[in-house]
């Protein structure tokens, strides 16, 4: 079997795994959920039986088992050539992915205090690969890194500067993997080169964001210090007033409350009471159930104020492209939002909004419109899977 590159993709409790090729071609794809609790299992997509794990495995016991599991259906080659890994925050150290050595683990754990949930767990996936396959390169790729573009008018708060100074309080932006799988794939489509290919990226799943892409760069984005501010999201509020802060303070609620309902228990599920999904959402709303239409209303309304911001860092705009589960699924997400931006000059084809996947290049524009729009799914697996054989290449 030829040589594959493991991209691996750890979150508080799952663990995902898929293996390409030397040309970047998907083998195999696995995933293990529910870790650390009694009931945690695990499965290799497109394999009907699931893989046994121990009760409370953890991370590392997850690995082990899925590698053993896609080794003996001959899906992996002894040993991969190299390995990626997913880091959602590289603060201001990390513009782009890089080789793991102990500086980079020790900056990586440097930045956990701006990602207290997401670093941890992404060092024990490192540290767990790098215990099964002690001898081959591994790289970590960051979900802030490809923001790292913005000028400081677009990353700096109104706030004492001395907050930025010393305690690194400044915008961040997320979901930047994605970001930038979108603007080379939204240039190829379109026939460009990326650094001469202008966007506005929304990516909708169950995190939201939405990212200005000027010549192929980053040049502003709607999360900030942490992946909590912007747009209306599954479970998170997004941009609330910071007053909000001290009136619920007020009303007796502790940090520790305040900082779990604005994450786990609004948005989407929040203003609905019922769910963060938006396929049940749109079924609920299509059963007369108003909160889940306001839901909607209110989500589809935000992300088209947010279409509006990202123009003020663009002087021109070759697209606006679509992705996550519900920008690649949703055509009444897609409908409402555009149906607000008429103005500007966005106007959706509603056929083609329907059946993008039966236009070319998904696009779902109006003849009318002023500029492109496109639905594409996002493939952040596959930035980290070449960036691991770029770099591996190169060193
Ligand atoms: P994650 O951020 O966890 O990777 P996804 O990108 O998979 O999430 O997006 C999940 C969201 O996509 C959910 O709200 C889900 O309901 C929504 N979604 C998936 N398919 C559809 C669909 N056909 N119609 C509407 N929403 C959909």
């Amino acid at each position: 079997m030829k040589q594959s590159i493991l991209v691996v993709n750890c979150g508080s409790s799952s663990l995902k795994l898929a293996l390409f090729d030397e040309r970047s071609e998907k083998i195999a794809s696995a995933v293990a959920q529910r870790l650390n609790e009694q009931d945690a299992f695990a499965r290799i997509d497109g394999d009907n039986h699931t893989v046994e794990l121990p009760a409370n495995a953890n991370h590392k016991q997850a690995l082990q088992t899925l590698v053993s599991a896609l080794r003996d259906r001959q899906l992996m080659a002894s040993a991969p050539l190299c390995i990626g890994h997913r880091v959602v925050h590289g603060g201001e150290t990390f513009r782009e992915a890089v080789l793991i050595d102990s500086d980079v683990i020790e900056t990586i754990n440097d930045c956990a205090g701006l990602a207290p949930l997401h670093n941890p767990v992404a060092l024990a996936g490192i540290e767990a690969t790098r215990e099964q396959f002690p001898d081959i390169p591994q790289i970590a790729a960051f979900d802030t890194a490809y923001h790292q573009t913005l000028a400081p008018r677009a990353y700096l708060y109104a706030l004492p500067e001395a907050y930025y100074r010393d305690w690194s309080v400044r915008r961040y932006g997320f979901h930047g993997i994605s970001h930038f799988f979108m603007a080379n794939e939204a240039a190829r489509r379109l026939g460009k080169t990326p650094a001469t290919t202008s966007i506005i990226s929304a990516h909708l799943g169950n995190g939201c964001s939405i990212t200005a892409i000027k010549d192929g760069l980053s040049v502003d984005t709607s999360m900030g210090l942490t992946p909590l501010e912007g747009l209306v999201m599954g479970t998170r509020s997004g941009d609330v007033d910071p007053g909000l802060f001290g009136y619920l303070a007020s009303r007796g609620m502790t940090l520790n409350e305040i900082h779990e309902v604005l994450n786990h228990k609004s948005g989407l599920l929040g203003i609905s009471g019922q769910t963060n999904d938006m396929r049940s959402l749109c079924e609920l709303a299509d059963h007369g159930h108003e909160p889940s239409a306001l839901a909607i209303e209110i989500f589809c309304f935000r992300l088209a104020k947010y279409v509006g911001a990202m123009m003020a860092s663009l002087s021109h705009l070759d697209a606006l492209v679509l992705t996550g589960g519900i920008g690649e699924n949703s055509s009444r997400v897609r409908e409402k939002t555009l149906s607000h931006l008429k103005l500007l000059g966005f106007h959706i084809d509603a056929d083609m909004n329907e059946h993008h996947g039966c236009y070319s290049d998904g696009r779902i524009e109006h003849a009318d419109s002023r500029f492109p729009i496109l639905v594409i799914p996002t493939n952040e697996e596959l930035v980290i899977a070449r960036e691991a054989a770029r770099l591996v290449a190169n060193s």
